[in-house]
C-alpha cells in the first residue's frame, strides 16, 4: 500500500486482524441535491481508497430521503465525479429509497418494542418540549399512546389520511440525555411530494438518524464514515441498530473532519445559490469547486486525488489553502504536457531585414528531453510578441526587449528593435525590429549575442486566432460569507489571442504549458475549429499568496500551506530565470540552492545585485539576502525593510573581515530589522566588535578551564568531543563576541 497509515485505515486493519469482519464494506451516500464538489471527492477517496487498499468494495449510495430536493441530473452528477476520479462501485448504484419498504418495516417493530410513538405535538412544541443544554426536555403526553394506536396511526400516516406535519414518529429514548440528538428523534415526518424514484407511492419519509444506519446495515457495510458533524448522532446510529437487535455484523460510524478551502464556499446549498442566481455559468463552471468545474477547467483526477491524500484525513476541523490544490495540478502537469507558444496581448513585430518565411523545429518537451515529439514553428516577417514583453521605459531589472535591449525569441533568433511606430494617441501599434541571423537557437548560435531573457512569439499570418479564458480565485475574500464577496474579476475572456498552428493543426495533447503564461486546456465543450477555447487551469507559479501575504497571514490558520513552499523546486524556471542561475553558480560560485532562490525572486536577486555594488562579496552577501532578509520578507512587505541593500552589504563586509562573529551578525541583524541603524553604527555603539586577539582571548580560557576541572579529565582521557563545550563556554563569556576559530585552536592547544 503506498498509503501512509491514518487513523481511518488503523481501525479498519484492526477490524480485520480481530476478525470481526471478513470483508470491508464502506459506501459513499451523498444527497443528490446539488454537484458534488472537492470536499466529496475527499470523501470520495476515503471511502473508496480504503475498500481498495484492504480488497473490501465501496457503494454509491444516493440518500435520497427529502423528494423537494433531489433530482436525476445530480444522480447522474454524482456518478460521474465518481466514474472520472476512476473509483468503480460495482455492479449498482444502491438508492436508501430502494430500502423504504424495510425502513418502514423495522419502525413497526420498534413501535412493537414500545420503543417508538406517534407524536403530534407542533413543530414548535417539539422544539419547546426538547429543552436546552442546560435544561432537560419533557415527554410528550403523546408517548403514552398504546402500542397499538401507534400502529393504527403510523398506518394511516403512510396511507396518506393526515396532512404534513401533522404527526411524527419518534423514538422513545430520553428526553434528559446529556446528547440533545437523544431526546426522542424523529423518525418519520409526513410529506405529500413526489419522489423523483419513488414517485407518489410515499407520504412519509424517514429521516436522516433512521435510514442511514438501516442502509448501512442492510447493505453490510462495516464502517460507516462520515464527517464530523454527525458526532453527536453516532449514539442515535448505535441505539437503532442495537435496540432493533440486528444479526451481527453491524456497522460503526467513524468521522473524520471536513475538508474546507479558502477563498471558496462549499456547500451544496451555497453553490446552487450561485448557479440559480448566474453569478457563475452553470455547475461545471471552471471557477467554482466543484468536481464537474475542476474537470472543466482542466484539473486531472489524478492532482484531486493526490491533494487529498496530502492533506491527509484529520479529526480535527481547519481551512486548507487553495495555493495547496493549485500546487498539485502544477506538480501533476509539469512533467507530462508540452510547452507551446501563444501571444495574449498581441502588438506586432515587423522584422525590417527578414523576407520570405522557415520552418522552425523546436521539441514539445524541452523539459524533458528523452521524451521526443517536436513541431514545426512558422517563422516570417511578421510576428506577434506579447505586449508587455516589449518596454519603451524600462525599469531596472527589466530583462526584455527594449529600444536599447535585445531579445531572444524563444526556439528563434535574437532581435532588437529599430523604430516605434505609435498612433495619434501615444499607444505602440508596431515595432519594428531587425534579427541577427547567425543568432539561431541552440547550436546554430554564432552571434556571441548576450541576451538576458527569451519571449514567445507566433508569426502574424500562420498563428491561430483563439479564445482564451482566465480564471481567479471566484471570491475576494479568504472566508467568503455570500455573493457579495465575490471577486468581480474571477473570469477574464480575451478573444484575440494567437497560437502557433501546431497546437490546433497537430493537437499533441489537450493540456498545454503557454510558456511563460500558464497551463491551459482546450475547452471540452465550447472548443470547436471555427473557436478554439482555452481554460487556463494554472498560472505557472502561485502570484496570489505575495501579492495578499500580510492579509493571509492573520487571518485563516494555514498548517497545510507550507507544503506549497517546495513549489520553486518543480516549477521550471523561465528563460530570465535561467539565465540569472547560469550567472550565479558560473560567475558568482553560489551553489545551487542559493542561485535557485535568487533567480526565482526578482525582489531578491535585485536586492543582491545592488547590495553586491557597495562591496562585491558575492558568497556572503547572497547568504544573508537568502537566509535573513528573505526571512525577514515573510514578516512585512518589502516597501517596510528598514534597512537597505548597502547595509546588508556592510554587514557582509564586517563578517567578511573578520570584524564581527556569524553569530554577531545575526544580533546586529535583529537590530537592523528594528531600528534601520546602519550594522557598522550598531557594532560600535553596542561594542562589538569581535575579539580576535589572543592576548585577550586567552585569560578568558584559562579561567573556563580551571572552572571545570572534572571535564578537562575526562578531556585528557580521551573524550574530545568535549572541546566543543570548552569553545561555547568561552564564546558564552564573551557574549559571542570572542571569534570562534582564535578560540578553538587556543582551547585545543592549551588542552593537549
Ligand atoms: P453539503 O453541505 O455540501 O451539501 P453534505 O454533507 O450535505 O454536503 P452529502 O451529499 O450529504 O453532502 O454528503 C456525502 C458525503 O460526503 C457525506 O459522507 C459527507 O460527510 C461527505 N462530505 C460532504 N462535504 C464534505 C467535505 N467538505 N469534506 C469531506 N467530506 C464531505
Ligand atoms: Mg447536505
Amino acid at each position: 500500500m503506498n498509503k501512509k497509515k491514518d487513523f481511518l485505515r488503523t481501525i479498519v486493519e484492526n477490524d480485520l486482524k480481530s476478525g470481526k469482519y471478513k470483508e470491508i464494506v464502506t459506501r459513499f451516500p451523498p444527497e443528490p441535491n446539488g454537484f458534488p464538489h472537492i470536499g466529496h471527492a475527499k470523501s470520495i477517496s476515503i471511502n473508496f481508497g480504503i475498500a481498495r487498499d484492504y480488497n473490501g468494495h465501496c457503494n454509491l449510495r444516493m440518500d435520497d430521503t427529502n423528494p423537494t430536493k433531489e433530482d436525476t441530473k445530480y444522480v447522474q452528477a454524482l456518478e460521474d465525479a465518481v466514474k472520472w476520479l476512476g473509483f468503480d462501485w460495482g455492479d449498482k448504484i444502491y438508492f436508501t429509497s430502494d430500502y423504504f419498504s424495510q425502513i418502514y418495516d423495522y419502525a413497526i417493530e420498534l413501535i412493537k418494542m414500545g420503543k417508538a410513538y406517534v407524536d403530534s405535538l407542533t413543530e414548535e412544541e417539539i422544539r419547546e418540549y426538547r429543552g436546552t443544554v442546560t435544561q432537560p426536555g419533557k415527554r410528550s403526553k403523546y408517548a403514552q399512546r398504546s402500542v397499538e394506536e401507534n400502529l393504527d396511526l403510523f398506518e394511516r400516516m403512510k396511507n396518506g389520511e393526515f396532512k404534513d406535519g401533522e404527526h411524527v414518529l419518534r423514538a422513545k429514548i430520553d428526553m434528559s440525555a446529556a446528547n440533545m440528538k437523544m431526546r426522542d428523534p424523529l423518525l418519520y415526518r409526513i410529506r405529500h411530494a413526489h419522489h423523483f424514484r419513488a414517485g407518489d407511492e410515499w407520504s412519509i419519509y424517514p429521516m436522516y438518524d433512521f435510514a442511514h444506519c438501516l442502509s448501512d446495515y442492510i447493505e453490510g457495510v462495516t464502517h460507516s464514515i462520515c464527517t464530523l458533524e454527525f458526532e453527536n448522532n453516532r449514539d442515535i446510529y448505535d441505539w437503532v441498530l442495537d435496540t432493533l437487535e440486528l444479526k451481527p455484523p453491524r456497522p460503526y460510524q467513524y468521522e473524520f473532519a471536513r475538508l474546507n478551502i479558502n477563498y471558496t464556499v462549499m456547500s451544496k446549498r451555497k453553490l446552487l445559490e450561485l448557479v440559480e442566481g448566474n453569478y457563475v455559468n452553470g455547475w461545471d463552471d471552471p471557477r467554482l469547486p466543484t468536481i464537474a468545474g475542476y474537470r472543466r477547467r482542466g484539473y486531472t483526477p489524478e492532482s484531486i486525488l493526490n491533494f487529498c491524500d496530502q492533506i491527509g484525513i484529520a479529526k480535527a476541523n481547519s481551512v486548507v489553502d487553495v495555493a495547496q490544490l493549485e500546487f498539485c495540478i502544477r506538480d501533476d502537469l509539469n512533467p507530462k504536457v508540452p510547452r507551446v507558444m501563444c501571444v495574449l496581448d498581441p502588438i506586432k513585430v515587423t522584422i525590417e531585414n527578414y523576407e520570405g518565411s522557415e520552418d522552425i523545429d523546436a521539441p514539445y518537451y524541452p523539459h524533458d528531453v528523452p521524451k521526443e515529439g517536436s513541431r514545426k514553428i512558422p517563422f516570417s516577417k511578421e510576428l506577434y510578441i506579447e505586449r508587455a514583453d516589449f518596454e519603451e521605459n524600462p525599469p531596472k531589472d527589466y530583462f526584455r526587449l527594449t529600444p536599447e535591449q535585445a531579445v531572444r525569441l524563444r526556439h528563434g533568433y535574437i532581435i532588437s528593435c529599430k523604430e516605434i511606430v505609435k498612433d495619434n494617441n501615444g499607444n505602440i501599434t508596431e515595432i519594428k525590429a531587425e534579427y541577427y541571423p547567425e543568432s539561431k537557437s541552440g547550436a546554430e548560435d554564432t552571434s556571441g549575442i548576450k541576451v538576458k531573457s527569451a519571449i514567445q512569439w507566433v508569426s502574424a499570418v500562420d498563428a491561430k486566432r483563439v479564445e482564451i479564458r482566465l480564471y481567479d480565485r471566484l471570491f475576494k475574500n479568504e472566508a467568503p460569507e455570500g455573493i457579495e464577496d465575490l471577486n468581480p474579476n474571477s473570469l477574464q475572456i480575451i478573444k484575440n489571442a494567437f497560437i502557433e498552428p501546431a497546437v490546433i493543426m497537430e493537437k499533441p495533447d489537450e493540456r498545454f504549458q503557454f510558456e511563460r503564461q500558464g497551463y491551459f486546456y482546450a475547452d471540452p465543450i465550447d472548443y470547436s475549429d471555427e473557436n478554439p477555447v482555452f481554460n487556463k487551469i494554472v498560472g505557472l507559479k502561485d502570484s496570489w499568496t505575495k501579492k495578499t501575504k500580510t492579509k493571509t497571514k492573520q487571518a485563516v490558520s494555514k498548517p497545510q500551506a507550507k507544503k506549497v513552499q517546495i513549489d520553486g523546486e518543480v516549477t521550471p524556471m523561465t528563460d530570465e530565470q535561467k539565465i540569472l542561475f547560469e550567472k550565479y553558480t558560473n560567475d558568482f560560485k553560489l551553489n545551487s540552492e542559493v542561485s535557485n532562490t535568487l533567480a526565482r525572486d526578482k525582489f531578491l536577486s535585485n536586492f543582491f545585485e545592488d547590495a553586491l555594488c557597495a562591496f562585491n562579496c558575492p558568497v556572503s552577501i547572497s547568504n544573508i539576502v537568502v537566509n535573513e532578509v528573505a526571512r525577514e520578507l515573510k514578516q512585512v512587505q518589502a516597501e517596510e525593510l528598514k534597512f537597505s541593500a548597502e547595509h546588508i552589504s556592510q554587514l557582509a563586509k564586517m563578517i567578511d573581515t573578520d570584524t564581527i562573529s556569524g553569530k554577531i551578525a545575526k544580533q546586529v541583524f535583529e537590530e537592523m530589522t528594528k531600528t534601520g541603524e546602519n550594522p557598522t553604527q550598531i557594532v560600535e555603539t553596542k561594542g562589538l566588535l569581535q575579539i580576535s586577539d589572543p592576548a585577550e582571548i586567552s585569560p578568558i580560557i584559562d579561567e573556563v578551564i580551571s572552572k571545570n576541572p572534572d571535564n578537562v579529565a575526562k578531556f585528557k582521557a580521551g573524550n574530545t568531543k568535549l572541546l566543543g563545550f570548552f569553545v561555547g563556554q568561552v564564546l558564552k563569556t564573551t557574549g559571542g563576541k570572542a571569534n570562534p576559530k582564535v578560540v578553538n585552536e587556543l582551547v585545543a592547544q592549551k588542552l593537549k
